[in-house]
């Protein structure tokens, strides 16, 4: 987990740019794209860079992450 990859998490916690949906089901919107946002649970995101980690890690027993996943850590940490 990269450092930048927190401080994005953490920035779009405190702006607001996460909003509970319902248990275990979170709305972000994308830092990229602001008319974009993703649906994110405790362990999967729609987001490209969450399926890329898949295509390239492939079978080494990682887990997938992203900033919006650690976004959703941190807010359920806060709230
Ligand atoms: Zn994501």
């Amino acid at each position: 987990m990269s450092a930048n990859t927190l401080r994005k998490a953490k920035k779009l916690v405190d702006s607001g740019e996460v909003v509970k949906i319902e248990e275990d089901l979170y709305q972000i919107k994308s830092s990229s794209d602001p008319n974009k946002s993703y649906f994110v649970t405790s362990d999967t995101c729609e987001c490209l860079g969450f399926k890329n980690f898949y295509k390239f890690h492939h079978g080494k027993g990682l887990m997938a992450n992203c900033s919006h996943l650690e976004a959703v850590r941190i807010f359920k940490k806060e709230k």
